[in-house]
């Protein structure tokens, strides 16, 4: 079955009709028609899967694919004209340029945790770039899956950009076809799978993968503003975000600030039960509840801490002076429960965060332009946002990806174009001017190429 799709989608891609631009903004904008037409059915998906609210439904997927559209839409013919480079003295009367061409069909694997954003974004620039593609949403958040299945087909062409639902055994199967890229968005144990599988190919990947992001509190910093956006970032769809700030650093002088810091504004934006709040979203499933409480086990929590399994429900926790051996502190935490681990200073900090894996976002909140740039300097990761948490996500010019562990490959705006096009070198000569090409002819003759 899922051959016979990949094989359908491979034929269509071969009649070239995925290609011409004008194509592409058809299909793009009918992704558009999609999201306006349909986006209370997304929400009620949304609502179920994963008790997000109708708000944070547009916030956190519709708005940003809305804009990734409109964007590829007023740029497509730029991104995908030859891009002419610099020619040196042997090329100086010839056409070189770097022509972006679709690479074929790409499968585009989704997580759970933001169904629509992280299949429809890849599917947005494998369309821009002229590829066929194939969509497996995540089988965890099933309404979104299954809607997701129901309403592709009615606006995009249904041969180059098939659904294919179902859970590991279907993504298996996917995954012996031959593709020309597969961009997935997942753990990194799934994230191994996929790359195996590829290599069987040579298919080239993307991996958008997890990892443990580091939040770096300065104390010389605006607690009360920093402790805002930080808890936003953490406790938005329960922790559920792979850019979500996974732990914190400090020193111990602030350590307390932090947490009241953080129960204030918990207060502002749940009310007292955040179990009541609309704004205040579930664990995915129960495998995934009793994980996240599993990493509780043998923590005195500071805030929070209470649960129902019944709804899948962890409240906002907060975790003070975890020792970095715990396994709260070894996994990527993925809910609702943020550790804080005491730093001596912001060398300790820099330390502490070499030690682990290259994380997918570090956030630094500091005032202070040597800490800032320090941090900076000194370590690594997919993305560094200063004085915020997630905001880089929403910037289509920059690139999304992590590095190491968290990840490979970007996207995002024209660089999910390009990443998803092949960057053909052209050089285009002519038959003429055979004078300047003697040189490089046998016999050798060093007083031929001077002349
Ligand atoms: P998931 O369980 O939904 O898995 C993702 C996809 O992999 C699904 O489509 C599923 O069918 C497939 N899959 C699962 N097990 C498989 C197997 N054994 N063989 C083949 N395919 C398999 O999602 P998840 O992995 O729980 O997602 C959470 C992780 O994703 C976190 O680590 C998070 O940080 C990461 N994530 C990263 C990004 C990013 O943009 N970098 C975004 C969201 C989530």
């Amino acid at each position: 079955m899922e051959k016979q799709t990949v094989d359908f989608a491979r034929d269509a891609f071969l009649t070239g009709r995925s290609q011409p631009l004008k194509f592409r903004v058809q299909q793009l904008k009918s992704i558009q028609r999609l999201i306006t037409e349909r986006q209370g059915e997304i929400a009620l998906a949304l609502k179920q899967d994963l008790n997000r609210s109708q708000y944070d439904t547009a916030l956190s997927e519709l708005i940003g694919l809305e804009n990734e559209i409109s964007l590829a839409v007023g740029k497509l013919s730029q991104w995908a004209a030859p891009r002419h480079v610099e020619k040196n003295i042997m090329t100086l009367t010839d056409q070189v340029y770097i022509l972006p061409e679709p690479l074929g069909v790409v499968l585009i694997i989704g997580a759970w945790n933001y169904p629509w954003a992280l299949t429809l974004q890849p599917l947005i620039g494998a369309i821009a770039a002229g590829n066929a593609a194939v969509v497996k949403p995540s089988e965890l958040s099933e309404h979104s899956a299954s809607l997701l299945k129901a309403l592709l087909p009615q606006y995009l062409d249904k041969e180059l950009y098939p659904v294919v639902t179902g859970g590991v055994p279907e993504t298996q199967e996917l995954l012996r076809q031959r593709f020309d890229h597969i961009f997935y968005t997942g753990n990194s144990t799934v994230g191994k799978v996929v790359m195996e599988a590829a290599a069987k190919h040579l298919t080239p990947v993307t991996l958008e993968l997890g990892g443990k992001s580091p939040c770096y509190i300065d104390k010389d910093c605006d607690l009360i503003v920093a402790c805002r956006r930080i808890t936003w970032g953490k406790f938005f769809n329960v922790g559920q975000t792979c850019i979500a700030p996974d732990y914190i650093l400090c020193e111990p002088s602030i350590q307390n600030k932090v947490v009241e810091g953080i129960r204030n504004t918990l207060q502002e934006f749940y009310g007292p039960d955040p179990k009541s709040s609309p704004d205040y979203g579930r664990i995915i499933n129960l495998r995934h509840f009793s994980r996240v409480m599993g990493l509780l086990e043998g923590c005195s929590v500071a805030l929070g801490g209470e649960s129902d399994p019944s709804q899948c429900y962890i409240a906002p926790t907060v975790v003070m002076d975890v020792s970095p051996h715990t396994r709260l502190m070894q996994e990527e935490i993925f809910g609702p429960l943020l550790p804080i681990v005491t730093v001596s200073d912001v060398g300790d900090a820099i330390r502490f965060i070499n030690g682990k894996e290259k994380p997918l976002a570090l956030y630094v909140f500091s005032s202070d332009k040597k800490v800032i740039k320090r941090m900076i300097a000194e370590t690594s990761s997919g993305g560094v946002v200063v004085n915020d948490v997630i905001m880089h996500y929403v910037l289509n010019s920059l690139p999304f990806g992590g590095v190491g562990q968290s990840g490979m490959g970007r996207y995002h705006g024209k660089h999910t174009f390009d990443q998803l096009s092949h960057h053909r070198a052209c050089l285009i000569k002519s038959l003429g001017m055979e004078c300047i090409n003697m040189a490089r002819y046998p016999p050798q003759d060093c007083s031929r190429a001077r002349r």
